[in-house]
């Protein structure tokens, strides 16, 4: 009767093992999955530079006061420009 009964707790003990395994090996693959959506959102997000237009990865960028731009060069001539603008229109 007790054999019985130390044979069923140990099958039971073996379930919950196994189950606490699935469920670490399931738990990794969903952060697997999440991490790769999260760089993929990364390498997606492209934006348009205020200069010339031309479309590249954020990441590549500059990005200055919500302004984007490809390179430095671009974000000096645009601030100049805007500069040079704004001193044109005044009274
Ligand atoms: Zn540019």
């Amino acid at each position: 009767m007790i054999g019985r009964l130390l044979l069923i707790l140990g099958i039971f003990f073996f379930m919950w093992l196994g189950y606490r395994f699935l469920k670490k090996i399931w738990l990794d693959r969903l952060n697997d999955v999440e991490t790769q959506e999260q760089e993929t959102q990364k390498i997606q997000q492209i934006k348009a530079c205020r200069y010339c237009n031309i479309h590249i990865p954020e990441n590549e960028g500059i990005d200055q006061d919500g302004d984007f731009f490809c390179n430095y060069e671009h974000l000096d001539s645009f601030l100049k420009h805007k500069a040079k603008h704004k001193t044109e229109h005044k009274p």
